[in-house]
């Protein structure tokens, strides 16, 4: 467990060297070995596609046994010391989330929903109270068991994407928010999303996007995010598991159908301009000097909310 948060130690998996998880070339090599906790991750930059990705790769049972640890662990943390921010966070992300579905999707229809990745269900909880027949999943047991706990409809089971049963067609819409960053296999859980979908049904996609930061560099980079999207990687995965777009809401928030649907629109990217940018990018040493005032700046500003909020 503390291997997890050793400073300048591996992690402790052994992983296996893959090609880029979304193209599949082998034209990448390590652009970093560091991440945000200062510990020693390798991270790969696909120069055919621009895709971030940590290689050697965590394979699935090692990403399982990471969510069923320290994930419980860094919750029951959270649970030691409650803090009201964060359930409030959670809760008004949800209603943002929901809020911004509404710009694609008719909210107010009784839908059958899945959120895939539900974390602790804040967002199914949204759905079910808007009346939807609304499901999620989580391979966390400690974030499933609280969503299981405090969603009234719908269902959530516990376990990865690849083992849940529901049929074909089953979804009028699926969310999968701040998900698809943390799987070694993009495309292939993307075509399972495809095919849970409705003929006519939306899949709403968001990832944090890697050129959406000031500051660029091993700060971005942590052992949960296999993956580092930016606009034109998430539209290649997207369109390699048969999608096409419905509306780009931010460069890395899309609205999706499947490529059959007459609503499609194909994508445009420029692949070569992405990976060219992201190494430029993220090969420049950002100093200590920038990110120590960076942060003196972010602690500032968290200091101000506290007090604000009477904490
Ligand atoms: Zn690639």
């Amino acid at each position: 467990m503390l291997a997890y948060f050793l400073p300048l130690t591996k992690y402790p998996y052994r992983g296996e060297m893959v090609d880029c998880p979304v193209c599949g070339s082998a034209a990448h090599e390590r652009i970093l070995n560091l991440d945000r906790k200062i510990k020693r991750l390798p991270t790969h930059l696909c120069n055919a596609c621009g895709l971030f990705f940590t290689n050697p790769m965590p394979t699935d049972e090692e990403l399982s046994r990471y969510y069923a640890n320290v994930y419980r662990a860094e919750y029951q943390l959270a649970f030691l010391r409650p803090r009201k921010t964060h359930k409030n966070k959670k809760q008004r992300e949800a209603l943002r989330r929901a809020e911004r579905l509404s710009n694609a999707v008719d909210i107010a229809a009784p839908l059958r929903t899945l959120d895939f990745g539900c974390g602790s269900g804040e967002f199914v909880r949204r759905l079910a109270a808007l009346g939807h027949d609304a499901h999620g999943f989580e391979p966390g047991e400690a974030y499933s068991a609280h969503a299981a706990e405090n969603t009234e409809a719908g269902g959530v089971r516990t376990g990865s994407w690849r083992d849940m049963p529901y049929p074909a067609g089953s979804f009028d819409v699926i969310t999968c928010l701040h998900v698809l960053e943390h799987l070694n296999a993009p495309v292939d859980a993307l075509a399972r999303m495809r095919e849970w979908l409705a003929p006519d049904g939306v899949l709403y996609l968001e990832v944090p996007n890697m050129q959406g930061y000031q500051l660029k560099g091993f700060e971005r980079f942590h052992f949960a995010h296999v993956l580092g999207f930016s606009r034109d990687t998430l539209m290649l995965a997207a369109e390699k598991a048969g999608f096409g777009l419905l509306k780009e809401d931010t460069p890395t928030s899309l609205f999706l159908v499947r490529d059959d649907d007459a609503r499609a629109a194909p994508f445009v990217y420029d692949l070569a301009a992405t990976a060219e940018r992201n190494r430029t990018d993220y090969s420049e040493a950002v100093s200590p000097a920038a990110y120590v005032d960076h942060h003196l700046k972010r602690i500032g500003r968290m200091i101000r909310t506290e007090l604000r909020q009477g904490r």
